[in-house]
């Protein structure tokens, strides 16, 4: 099965799927994004990601690329035309063609989207879920409007690197005191030894997951007590639980953070009840393929 890719206007090969040199997104990182949970067939939280699309482009001004109603048309086909019923969709929006200048067109161009679609291993993701990961911590030296779901992401790409290169799976972010503010494309999470469950509240200091949304109303109705604070580094290592969310990846345990194991060094019991009623909180869409 071959795969298409949506691009401005056109379902072409992958292979052949090109943008123009001047596109904003590849010369400037003029542009935001959005990933979203493909399950059995059926788009996980659509309506979440595409309202948060819209927050992200509001705040750089930059217009939706097309009707609501017509963008929703042009994901579900992207999906229908690489048959995946388990996977991801990208979709990224950047400023669209202009001649290189830092300001914003002064004659508005069009803005460019293009929309592709992966399939994903949801036995490997499970596989890794059930060891847990390890993740290093480093200081956070990204720009101050990360809730803003940019495409511009060097910071996020070299913590990624950084973790590989010291064995782990990923990167969590410390700010200048010392609390953590998320991971390199997940948001962190951790359960004290009292058993309360603890995130970092929204700012300009954190991507607000849809995963963590969803995971708030989780607990809720598991009954487990969520407290919206920052947690330092210190307080991660020292705690029973830890795990990170994303779209991709849902609730992903965290067995060790800088080499130190977290709690029994093994998933924890809050952690995988969350994972597992995940799914039945999540808004799970009609079935596309
Ligand atoms: N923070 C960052 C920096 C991310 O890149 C992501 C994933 N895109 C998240 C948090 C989690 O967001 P979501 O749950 O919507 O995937």
């Amino acid at each position: 099965m071959s795969r298409v890719a949506y691009v401005n206007g056109r379902y072409v090969p992958f292979a052949e799927a090109r943008v123009h040199i001047e596109d904003r997104g590849y010369q400037l990182g003029d542009g935001v994004y959005e990933v979203c949970e493909i399950r059995d067939g059926a788009f996980v939280d659509e309506r979440r990601h595409l309202d948060r699309l819209g927050r992200s482009l509001s705040a750089l001004r930059i217009e939706m690329p097309m009707p609501l109603s017509s963008l929703r048309y042009v994901l579900r086909e992207t999906v229908r035309r690489n048959r995946v019923t388990d996977g991801l969709l990208y979709l990224q929006v950047t400023r669209g063609v202009a001649r290189r200048d830092h300001g914003f067109p002064e004659t508005p161009v069009k803005p460019a989207l293009v929309v592709t679609v992966r399939a994903l291993d949801r036995k490997k993701i499970a596989a890794s879920a059930r060891a847990g990961i390890s993740v290093i911590t480093l200081p956070d030296d990204r720009w101050g409007r990360v809730d803003i779901k940019t495409i511009g992401l060097l910071p996020n790409v070299l913590a990624r690197q950084a973790a590989k290169d010291a064995g782990a799976k990923d990167a969590w972010f410390a700010d200048e005191e010392g609390l953590i503010t998320e991971g390199a494309s997940s948001n962190a999470w951790i359960v004290t030894r009292e058993g309360v469950l603890l995130t970092r509240p929204s700012s300009n200091r954190i991507l607000t997951g849809i995963t963590l949304t969803v995971i708030k109303e989780v607990a809720a109705s598991l009954q487990i007590k969520v407290e919206e604070r920052a947690f330092t580094v210190a307080e991660a290592k020292a705690a029973a639980e830890a795990f990170l969310s994303s779209a991709t990846q849902t609730v992903m345990p965290v067995v060790a953070i800088d080499g130190i194991p977290i709690g029994s060094g093994e998933p924890g019991p809050v952690t995988l009840r969350l994972r597992e009623a995940f799914h039945r909180q999540a808004e799970i869409g009609p079935r596309i393929v």
